[in-house]
């Protein structure tokens, strides 16, 4: 190997791998510029891997035996070509245990919803026709009355997302005025959502009030003024403060704001519309309380505890709405007929309690017994026990979480199937092959262990998750 320029000349060229059957073959049902990519690249990484000995005075033994053949080089040119064939953005099994997630997509649909926008999807819809005169409708109106039922406020529109929401509000009601916000409450959410920079984007300017712990009602009449155009209460939705600690709640707040002829906007966040303390689960204020409250303007997000497609939704007073809704900045924020539909759909489940715990996903894996746990949790792990050598199984108890932010004290009892590897692969291996195998499975490795909660994975996903589980482990 004293020459590595020798061994370069070897490697075949393109042209050559592509006259490969396996290539020809691949090229009959993937487009062809993803197979000719393929080949591109896996020439250049042997190429690069090849330079890498080019100074060496004793190259590694693999170097010396590399083969370079055609046919080796175009299997994996054609394994390469399949993946980039596939979809990037794909279905996975959250094995988590973390009910809203947002790194995955936040939350499945309801099977309504998903019909909901297949039909839409399908077909041409009465997007923005009403098809009682035949004159031009508003996309908003699919849904108003519907949040209007459930929140029992007057209006209601339905904007991209949360912060989108929140943004919108602050710059229809308050650009170039003042809003005031106590300083217990200027938080970030997910890293890219934070007051203050919204409030700065929006041109409303904020005016802290009281400290990180305390606030009072009397901190927020003092600074009331001339160019004073609203409240904001934010609902610290993911981090909880204990001890000496003080904020004002929503009719004390709302009793001054109206004093003063001010609105009071609340952001709720998460967007609760059933009581959860009913299942164990810490109580969140619920849209229709701020409502009853007094809370000019509520909004929150369709895709955390509401189980519906990413949306932000306001619902207060009718004059503000239609404030919001005249806003240049409210066309580039609008959503799509798939939003609509999908929202619509989730919606109409809420109207009957029932139904909405046992159709909505987040709702149905918020509220599952943990027998229904154990036994799932037992089933998994006696069916990988059959498939897997080398590996300690075991059912243990456990936590899982609601997530995205929602809730952060709330520890949902479980059961977990924890599976170690005895020898031949470390954990760590297992984890990431899981991550790259079809379909992926995301879980949680903790000491060495990986942990399987069955809570956020669908029985009929089952089978799925041990073939992946036996695939990752022989790798
Ligand atoms: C999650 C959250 C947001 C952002 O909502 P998105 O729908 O993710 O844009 C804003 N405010 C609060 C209080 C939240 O919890």
């Amino acid at each position: 190997m004293s020459d590595y320029r020798a061994l370069l000349r070897e490697l075949p060229a393109v042209d050559r791998l592509l006259r490969e059957p396996v290539l020809i073959n691949k090229m009959q049902h993937l487009p062809r510029r993803l197979v000719l990519q393929a080949a591109q690249e896996t020439i250049s990484a042997y190429r690069q891997r090849l330079s890498g000995y080019a100074g060496l005075a004793h190259p590694p033994e693999s170097a010396v035996h590399i083969d370079l053949s055609p046919s080796i080089l175009a299997e994996e040119a054609a394994y390469l070509a399949e993946k980039k064939a596939g979809m990037n953005l794909k279905a996975l099994i959250n094995a988590t245990g973390i009910v809203i997630h947002t790194n995955l997509g936040r939350v499945p649909l309801a099977s309504k919803a998903i019909a909901a926008i297949n039909d839409v999807a399908n077909n041409y819809s009465n997007l923005e026709i009403s098809l009682d005169t035949g004159e031009r409708g508003s996309r908003q109106e699919h849904l108003e009355k519907l949040l209007c039922d459930l929140t029992g406020a007057e209006a209601a529109v339905v904007v991209n997302n949360n912060a989108a929401a929140v943004f919108l509000t602050l710059n229809a009601l308050a650009a170039g005025r003042e809003i005031v916000v106590s300083r217990g409450q200027l938080v970030e959410i997910g890293g890219s959502f934070r007051i203050p920079e919204i409030m700065a984007a929006s041109g409303a300017a904020l005016i802290e009030v009281g400290t990180t712990n305390k606030t009072y009602l009397k901190d927020y009449e003092a600074v009331v003024n001339d160019n004073t155009a609203a409240f904001l209460k934010v609902h610290t939705s993911n981090y909880h403060m204990i001890g000496f600690t003080a904020e004002v709640e929503t009719t004390e707040l709302a009793s001054l704001a109206n004093k003063y002829r001010l609105p009071l906007v609340e952001d709720l966040g998460s967007g609760v519309l059933m009581d959860l303390s009913a299942f164990g689960l810490p109580a969140e204020p619920l849209i229709q309380e701020s409502i009853t409250a007094g809370a000019d303007l509520v909004t929150f997000s369709g895709d955390k505890m509401l189980g519906g497609p990413q949306a932000g939704i306001i619902v207060g007073r009718g004059d503000l709405v239609s404030l919001i809704r005249k806003n240049q900045l409210a066309r580039a924020l609008r959503v799509d007929k798939f939003t609509i539909a999908a929202l619509e759909a989730t919606l109409r489940l809420y109207l009957d309690p029932k139904r909405a715990l046992q159709d909505i996903p987040v709702w149905r894996m918020l509220t599952v017994l943990p027998d229904d746990l154990q036994r799932r949790a037992e089933n998994l792990a006696e069916q990988l026990a059959g498939r897997l050598d080398s590996v300690s199984i075991e059912v243990i108890e456990g936590i899982s979480r609601v997530g995205g932010g929602a809730l952060p004290a709330a520890e949902l009892p479980t059961y977990l199937v924890a599976l170690k590897p005895l020898e031949g692969i470390a954990s760590s291996a297992v984890v990431a092959n899981l991550r790259r195998g079809q379909p992926p499975v995301i879980l949680r490795l903790q000491q060495d262990r990986l942990l399987i909660d069955p809570r956020t994975i669908r029985e009929e996903e089952e089978t799925a998750l041990i073939d992946a589980v036996a695939a990752a482990w022989q790798q």
